[in-house]
């Protein structure tokens, strides 16, 4: 398999480099990888991206018409390890572009198109999900937060929890219930909520890692205009699917690393190996080497998924194994340098100039729970790929109304 550059990507990759140097005064720079915090830096992120739309890097593979590129998965990688290359930090409405932004355009009107997708790709507004509650995460058609119909608006009342981004957001996708009478699969209805409506309460929730990234949100009485629909109603669980099915292409799809990319990490331990004790050394060396052998052999596999689907192929159950590998895989990498860095990971700001490896050895725990459980990944790929047989799901042809509260499955 060759994993070089044909002409015409090396052209591309070539164009978008140029690109990205005649920006770079205007974009914000970090660890190659990096986090940033939103609520921190939500101004210099806000830029950031409006910056690289203008200069075409921002919705790659979206339509001309909603304001994309209409390029390949191929120069959306390209644009991607090019960004990671000059230390430009995650964007700050990734989960805009990658679900949010997809589900609109998959079941919104013509009008929200008009009228959200391009604000999106510049950040004009940031977008959330707003799909788990205290009581419904892996089992995500339990929710609770209900919308009910008055005239021509919605009124929802309800609350979810652990929402990337909603303490910047503008615009959320919101499911809720909409009929408690049927199955609770067959209940649902999604909206496209204006997260600074009356009756929308945001609170940041900290984290380890001493950011606050996500949030609970409450709806008391929040009116949404039936024009907000995404999707008949009752029919909000295929329109989630296709925000699911896009998370976890986002997430684990194309074979990028997850956390820190692991050449950094190979860079470290030439460095640093040698000056550590013999004992530390032994472990470091065994830690470097698993995770080396992790990393690339998902980034492997990542670029055999996306060769599929760069050829016309869909995303799949597959694009779970991904997430799972990767996030492993990125753990390794992470632990590994924590390892080898010992308090420099803490404080190597002053040392070499990278602090990330703490925050980022904090943050991916979160990342095993985020977008489908490891748990439910294994239930995926056994029931799905592997074709074993499905768990036992009592109450999926119950109406909703009839399950005891506090949820049980
Ligand atoms: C960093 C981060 C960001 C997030 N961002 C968002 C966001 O922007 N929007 C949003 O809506 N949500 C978001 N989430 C929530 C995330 O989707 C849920 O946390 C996740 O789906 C798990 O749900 P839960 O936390 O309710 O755990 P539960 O579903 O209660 O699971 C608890 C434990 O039980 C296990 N378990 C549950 N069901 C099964 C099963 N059937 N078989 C085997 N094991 C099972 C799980 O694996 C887990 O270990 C985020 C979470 C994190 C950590």
């Amino acid at each position: 398999m060759d994993f070089d550059d044909t002409p015409d990507e090396a052209a591309y990759r070539a164009d978008v480099r140029a690109r990205l140097e005649r920006a770079a005064g205007d974009l914000l720079h970090v660890g190659a990888g990096d986090r940033v915090d939103a609520g921190t830096h939500e101004a210099e992120l806000r830029r950031t991206q409006r910056v690289l739309a203008e200069a075409g890097l921002v919705g790659v593979t979206w339509p001309r018409e909603y304001g994309g590129q209409g390029g390949t998965l191929v120069q959306q990688a390209i644009v991607q390890q090019e960004l990671a290359r000059a230390g430009v930090p995650t964007l700050i409405n990734h989960i805009g572009i990658g679900m949010c932004g997809p589900t609109v355009i998959a079941h919104g009107s013509d009008e929200q198109r008009a009228r959200y997708l391009v604000r999106l790709l510049r950040a004009d507004d940031v977008w959330c999900q707003l799909f788990s509650e205290p009581a419904s995460g892996s089992d995500l058609a339990a929710l609770r937060t209900t919308a009910v119909r008055d005239g021509g608006d919605w009124v929802v009342n309800g609350q979810k929890v652990w929402t990337t981004l909603a303490h910047v957001a503008d615009f959320g996708i919101l499911l809720t219930r909409t009929d408690p009478d049927t199955p609770k699969h067959a209940g649902l209805t999604m909206f496209v909520v204006d997260m600074h409506a009356p009756g929308v309460t945001v609170r940041p929730l900290r984290q380890m890692v001493g950011s606050a990234g996500f949030n609970e949100v409450f709806f008391d009485d929040v009116r949404i205009p039936d024009a907000e629909r995404l999707g008949e109603p009752g029919e909000g669980w295929r329109v989630a699917l296709t925000t699911l099915m896009n998370e976890r292409v986002a997430i684990g799809g194309a074979g990028g690393d997850l956390g820190l990319p692991v050449e950094t990490l190979v860079r470290h331990a030439r460095e640093r190996l040698p000056r550590l004790d013999p004992d530390r050394q032994v472990l470091a060396r065994q830690a470097v080497g698993r995770a080396v052998v992790a990393s690339l052999a998902t980034r492997y596999t990542g670029y055999r998924r996306f060769t599929v689907l760069s050829q016309g192929g869909v995303p799949g159950p597959e694009a779970s194994a991904g997430k799972l590998a990767g996030t492993a895989a990125a753990k390794l990498v992470a632990d590994a340098g924590v390892r080898l860095l010992g308090d420099d990971a803490v404080y190597a700001a002053a040392a070499d100039g990278d602090d990330s490896w703490q925050r980022t050895n904090g943050y991916l725990p979160g990342l095993a729970i985020a977008g489908g459980t490891d748990q439910v990944l294994r239930n995926i790929l056994g029931e799905r790929v592997l074709g074993l047989p499905p768990e036992p799901r009592s109450d999926k042809a119950a109406p909703f109304s009839g399950r005891p509260a506090g949820g049980a499955r």
